[in-house]
């Protein structure tokens, strides 16, 4: 029996299979136990498509979203998924969604961290993958996720024996994805991504798992509201093209590195006694 348990930590529905879609559908496939809990439904954000545009922001288009996040977990052949509780769509800091007492921003720390404290002692993960402390990119609800996943893991009575932060990759990487775009003929017509705007990340990626970017990009699709996929491109409301690649990045934030390949780690379990 597979004893490995892996627990992901995401803010809004789109963001699991954006970021983690290949490892989770990966782990779950091989046969370990694997656990989504999305931190909001949402409400937030703008919405792709104009035939879905009439749904416009809150309980509509949380509904809508719940529900494109269950066709991505069927995609990805997870089972296991929990919303960590009550608590909304931020938006981005300086709009007025970013003040409403249900914004995740503004929950409380310590009831928001036991939730997930709960979460932890039922399924015991041996790793947890959530965002760095800037979020990745800085949406607060990222920022929050983070520091939920972090006081949790910290204050759980089960040992968690690895974090991971996912690492979106950065000037390099976009780089690639430009040329990979150009070069397929900027199919779906997206804005070329610009690498120098890339989202910074300090800490080196420590390790890179291959995953199945054909059905990432299928669970990654089922977000229509939320992005358009053509083939292995993707583009969010701002219409700039995203690639999905064979292979996800990561970075080791707490726990004892596995075994390397050329400086990296494949495998989220490398190195975790079972
Ligand atoms: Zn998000």
């Amino acid at each position: 029996m597979d004893e490995r348990r892996l627990l992901l930590v995401h803010a809004h529905p789109d963001d699991e299979s954006i970021a983690t879609g290949g490892v989770m559908a990966r782990y779950a496939a091989e046969g370990a136990a694997v656990t989504l809990v999305t931190c909001t439904r949402g409400e937030q954000g703008e919405i792709v498509p104009d035939d879905l545009k009439h749904l416009g922001t809150g309980k509509a288009l949380a509904d809508r979203r719940v529900d494109e996040l269950a066709d991505a977990m069927a995609v990805l052949g997870v089972t296991d998924h929990r919303f960590l509780g009550p608590y909304e769509d931020s938006g981005m800091i300086g709009t007025p969604e970013n003040e409403r007492a249900t914004a995740f921003w503004n929950a409380d720390l310590d009831e928001a961290t036991a939730h997930l404290v709960k979460v932890i002692e039922e399924t015991r993960p041996q790793v947890v993958v959530t965002y760095d402390e800037n979020g990745g990119y800085g949406h607060p609800d990222h920022i929050q996720a983070h520091r939920v996943t972090m006081l949790a893991v910290a204050a759980a009575t089960h040992q968690v024996a690895k974090v991971y932060h996912c690492a979106w990759g950065g000037p390099e990487r976009r780089a690639r994805e430009r040329d990979d775009y150009e070069k397929a003929g900027r199919p779906g017509g997206f804005d070329l991504p610009d690498p120098s705007q890339a989202a910074h990340q300090s800490a080196p990626v420590t390790t890179t798992v291959a995953i199945d970017g054909d059905l990432k990009a299928k669970a990654i699709a089922a977000h229509r509201t939320q992005l358009t996929v053509v083939g292995r491109f993707f583009a969010l409301s701002n219409n700039v093209a995203h690639e999905v690649f064979d292979e996800e990045h990561f970075t080791l934030a707490h726990g004892t590195p596995g075994p390397a390949n050329d400086g990296r780690e494949t495998d989220l379990f490398a190195g975790v006694a079972l």
